[in-house]
């Protein structure tokens, strides 16, 4: 597997991480489990991470992860979130070790490895100081690429996924569309067949790294929801170019509140064509194989969310235990240590979810194996705990901050409005607590 290249022998590892520079911390005894710095040699909270259960390749992802991500400092993140300019060089590192196709399969150049260590390796990224951002930079190319490698052929599959684990290649991930939102079923975008050809026509929104991509999966209509029997039918996913100096191609990026390295777009399409061997699986059944992606996708913006948290835990207790204020440190007070720990107790609770979620997608569609509804309700309210533990540890990390928390230069501020994105997409809180009302309690659907 290409991405063991990046690893460092375990023992060598165990004894790295034993954490010396703790020792200066207010407890005695015990090192604190939310690290507070960025270095490799304390490789934050691997005792409690191995406590939680965690098999011996998750552990080792999340070492070499963290690794790679020593080498691009707060800094770093506070100026490409300045600038807007997206992280190309974490984007080489990673892909240069194999680590995009960390859950794609061996013999297309990939790790073969499953979401549950994917969804380590984006809550580490996230939770070494990259935050959102940092996550946002590989994210789409390791779960919209899974429906790919799930229903594509052989020859699609060898054509389309080498070149993304490889760096070569980027993706985005085209679903949302400015007039139907949260309501996929009703999207717009229509790809009409005309021999070996298909011309889309429509708008997506929200679209993100559509500026540096190369490719696009791509969820259209390819018959109109007047003609199907029920609205999940007739969808159709795509794997196309974006080839921005074609006719009938156009897109704008979008200013937004945080994560600005990441680009995000309004794309037009006005007859865009694109060869018919774009098609994945069967026409119309693109939503079917979209939620194999979604599914996924919920497992790693989960995971995304609890490393911002982590990280901006971290940033508070660093704080609170050097601020000196009324003679003595800020931590000392219990109205700052209190809603730290909450945060903290959230996050470890979000934590598990997020791995059982996970560890079920790993197992669906195995003998035996949970369904994808079983799937959907794990996955769905890891993401919703998740990004509520993210948003309660950001915020409270800028309060603990005081006036400094609004200050760039300590970058809570940069995470407090980088902790938004969990919470809104790529499903909102509500229509997440629709679905569990749904699905897991039996209630009538209501929307
Ligand atoms: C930073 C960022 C990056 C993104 N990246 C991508 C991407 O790469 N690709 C992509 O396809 N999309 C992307 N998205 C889009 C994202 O998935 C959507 O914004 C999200 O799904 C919400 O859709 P919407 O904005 O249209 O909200 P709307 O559908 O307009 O909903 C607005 C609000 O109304 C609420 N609401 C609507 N209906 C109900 C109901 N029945 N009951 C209760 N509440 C309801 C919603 O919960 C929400 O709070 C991104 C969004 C952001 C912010």
């Amino acid at each position: 597997m290409a991405f063991r290249k990046a690893f460092v022998p375990l023992r060598t590892l165990n004894s790295l991480c034993r954490p010396k520079s703790f020792t200066q911390n207010i407890s005695p005894q015990l090192p604190p489990l939310i690290s507070s710095t960025r270095s490799f040699s304390s490789s934050p909270c691997r005792r409690i991470m191995e406590m939680s259960g965690f098999t011996e390749s998750q552990l080792e992802v999340r070492d070499a992860i963290f690794k790679i991500c020593a080498n691009f400092p707060d800094d770093y993140w506070m100026e490409h979130d300045q600038t807007g300019e997206y992280p190309h060089e974490l984007h080489a590192a990673l892909s240069k070790d194999g680590w995009i196709g960390i859950a794609l399969p061996e013999e297309l150049g990939g790790a073969g490895l499953g979401i549950a260590e994917a969804t380590m390796m984006l809550h580490t990224i996230a939770e070494s100081g990259a935050g959102i951002a940092g996550a946002q930079s590989i994210h789409a190319n390791v779960y919209a690429t899974q429906p790919v490698a799930k229903f594509a052929t052989p020859e699609q599959r060898q054509e389309f996924l080498p070149k993304l684990i490889k760096g070569e290649w980027r993706c985005c991930f085209g679903v949302t569309e400015p007039n139907t939102g949260l309501e996929t079923l009703k999207l717009r975008a229509f790809a009409k067949k005309d021999g070996n050809t298909y011309t889309i026509t429509g708008q997506k929104i929200w679209i993100s790294s559509a500026q540096v991509a190369q490719k696009m999966i791509l969820l259209a209509r390819t018959t109109p929801l007047s003609s199907v029997s029920k609205p999940s039918a007739g969808l159709s996913l795509f794997f196309i170019s974006l080839d921005k100096s074609h006719p009938g191609l156009t897109m704008q990026r979008i200013p937004k509140m945080g994560g600005r390295a990441i680009d995000a777009n309004e794309i037009f399409f006005d007859n865009y064509p694109i060869p018919s061997s774009a098609l994945i699986g069967k026409e119309g059944d693109g939503f079917k194989q979209i939620l194999h992606g979604m599914n996924a996708e919920r497992c790693l913006l989960a995971g995304e969310a609890l490393g911002l948290g982590y990280a901006a835990l971290g940033k508070a207790a660093k704080y609170a235990r050097e601020r000196v204020v009324f003679g003595r440190a800020i931590g000392m007070n219990q109205g700052i240590q209190h809603p730290l720990a909450d945060a903290y107790m959230n996050l470890e609770a979000a934590k598990l979810a997020t791995y059982h979620a996970a560890k079920l997608y790993d197992s669906s569609g195995k003998v035996g194996g949970p369904t994808q509804k079983e799937v959907g309700v794990a996955a769905n309210s890891a993401k919703y705990l998740a990004a509520e533990a993210a948003f309660k540890s950001c915020e409270r990390a800028v309060l603990a901050h005081g006036g400094m928390g609004y200050a760039q230069e300590y970058h809570v501020e940069r995470y407090f409005r980088e902790c938004l994105v969990p919470r809104i997409a790529p499903v909102s809180r509500e229509m997440i607590m629709n679905y569990v009302a749904e699905n897991a309690l039996g209630l009538p659907r209501s929307y």
